[in-house]
């Protein structure tokens, strides 16, 4: 099992675990949060709080295993970092310096555990080779005046792409601040069923992380009759579930 992960959920529970290989028998350990929630710091607290998590999952034996080992052994530092952040720097207008730009998390940091940031900095940094290339080919005295503004707007309508696809899970999340729409709930309802459809088989695993980390058009991937129909599926099923429980109920 190379990698293990147990994701968050705003309906089962707050935090995230995932186990990983390194080499030679030795294991990376992630734990993450979403909500402004963190994660416990000590060994005792993390171990008492995943018991529950663990019990409920099948494949937890070698996450155990790892807490079980680290509970031997001594305290260990927690790194806390706020996330999901997108600064709007196109929108300062003449505010905004000439001759300087900002890119990569400077713009945006995203929820993690999509793993898209590497992504948007390396497409940042070829829109500023783009627009500096379409400039100088303009402005053989090499004056610079609106450059920095043109690149913030391409940064921003790269960064808008990934946003666009994490914000309306993020912002399930009470604690999660921004504006909420039905649109947006909608798309979050229709994300988790993609997932639950993309957990479920490797080939559409491998679509999913292609069209979160930029490289396929979601539309082209999501839509399509082999994703879409197994999607309506899985929503169609926990409609019924949930209507014949409440039936029950009453
Ligand atoms: C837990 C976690 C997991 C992640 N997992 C993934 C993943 O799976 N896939 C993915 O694509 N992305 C992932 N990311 C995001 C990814 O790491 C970042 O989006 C990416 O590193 C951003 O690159 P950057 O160049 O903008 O910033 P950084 O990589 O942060 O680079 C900024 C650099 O500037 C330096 N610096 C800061 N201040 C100064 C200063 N005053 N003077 C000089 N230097 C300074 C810093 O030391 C740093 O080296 C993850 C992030 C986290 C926190």
């Amino acid at each position: 099992m190379p990698c293990t992960i147990i994701l968050p959920s705003p309906e089962l529970y707050p935090f995230g675990l995932g186990a990983f290989r390194l080499e030679k028998g030795s294991y990376g350990i992630l734990i993450f949060s979403y909500g402004k929630k963190y994660p416990p710091s000590t060994t005792a607290e993390i171990v008492k709080c995943f018991e529950p998590v663990l019990a409920d999952y099948e494949k937890s034996e070698i996450i155990r295993k790892i807490l079980d080992e680290w509970s031997q052994q001594g305290e260990w530092n927690a790194y806390h970092d706020g996330r999901n952040i997108f600064n709007h720097y196109e929108k300062m207008g003449d505010k905004w310096p000439n001759n300087f730009v900002a890119l990569g998390d400077t713009v945006v940091t995203f929820n993690p555990s999509f793993g898209q940031g590497m992504t948007n900095a390396v497409m940042h940094a070829g829109a500023l080779k783009d627009v500096l290339d379409a400039h100088i080919k303009d402005w053989p005295l090499h004056n610079f005046a609106g450059v920095s503004k043109k690149f913030q707007k391409a940064a921003s309508a790269i960064s808008f792409n990934f946003w666009a696809g994490v914000e309306p899970n993020d912002l399930q999340w009470p604690t999660t601040e921004g504006e909420r729409t039905r649109f947006k709930d909608f798309f979050a309802y229709f994300q988790k069923h993609v997932w639950k459809v993309a957990c479920n088989e490797r080939d559409k695993l491998f679509q999913f992380n292609l069209v979160s980390n930029g490289l396929a058009d979601p539309p082209s991937v999501f839509f399509h009759p082999s994703f879409l129909f197994p999607v309506l599926k899985s929503m169609a099923f926990e409609y019924l579930t949930a209507t014949k429980k409440q039936v029950k109920h009453e």
